[in-house]
């Protein structure tokens, strides 16, 4: 298929399949192959609904080392709603995948403590909106000094719900060892400052 011309492994495109997903939409077409294979900061400009959890998805899933019990990607959301669905298209991605690949969800509204028993189990990838993962590290029940790769999905929503503040705390202690892929439907200076910031400048672009 022509996922897999994109460099997706064939494990993955039965289970993109069974979604509905077999001819790539053009962010994927132009984002994916970027993503696999650069170890790089990347900035996308995205609307919702245009396959972006797929563009990032993929590759963040194709880069997680099972053998190691770590904290590799994390995803920051702005809202609860989008963490669940991220984290179930993620498990559906990978039906077909052999090795398990562990994806957790942190957020508001539900229990903290059934995430942090969650948390003790293996996880390769959380996804967070930022509030509730900035009380997990405060309680140090969250590592991330593993993280390869930190994707700011809807990365204006993220700002105009009032996370600015938490999600620089979390991007100072993170975006130095790892790569961040952002995503956002507008640019505007508050997310120009988080590039600058936090990201490499000349990272590639994708409008
Ligand atoms: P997203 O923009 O990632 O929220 O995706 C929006 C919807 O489009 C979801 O229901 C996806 O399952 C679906 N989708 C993503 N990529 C494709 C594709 N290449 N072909 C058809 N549907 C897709």
């Amino acid at each position: 298929s022509s996922f897999s011309r994109l460099g997706v492994k064939k494990e993955y495109i039965a289970g993109l399949k069974e979604l509905g997903i077999k001819k790539p939409t053009e962010i994927q077409e132009k984002v994916i192959p970027v993503l696999l294979k650069s170890n790089t900061d990347f900035i996308g400009l995205a609307q919702t609904g245009t396959g972006k959890t797929a563009a990032f998805g993929l590759p963040i899933l194709q880069s997680i080392n099972t053998s190691l019990n770590e904290v590799q990607g994390l995803i920051l959301t702005p809202t609860r709603e989008l963490a669940q669905q991220i984290k179930k298209q993620l498990f559906k991605f990978t039906k077909y995948v052999p090795e398990r690949i562990f994806v957790e969800g942190v957020y508001g509204g539900e229990k903290i403590e059934i995430q942090i028993k969650a948390l003790q189990r293996t996880t390769h990838i959380i996804v967070a909106t930022p509030g509730r993962l900035i009380d997990l590290i405060e309680r140090n029940e969250v590592q991330l000094n593993n993280v390869k790769t930190i994707v700011l999905d809807e990365a204006d929503e993220m700002l105009s719900m009032g996370f600015k503040q938490d999600l620089n705390r979390i991007l100072k202690y993170t975006s130095g060892t790892s790569n961040t892929w952002l995503f956002s439907a507008t640019m505007p200076d508050e997310i120009k400052r988080i590039v600058k910031s936090y990201m490499d400048v000349n990272a590639p672009r994708i409008a």
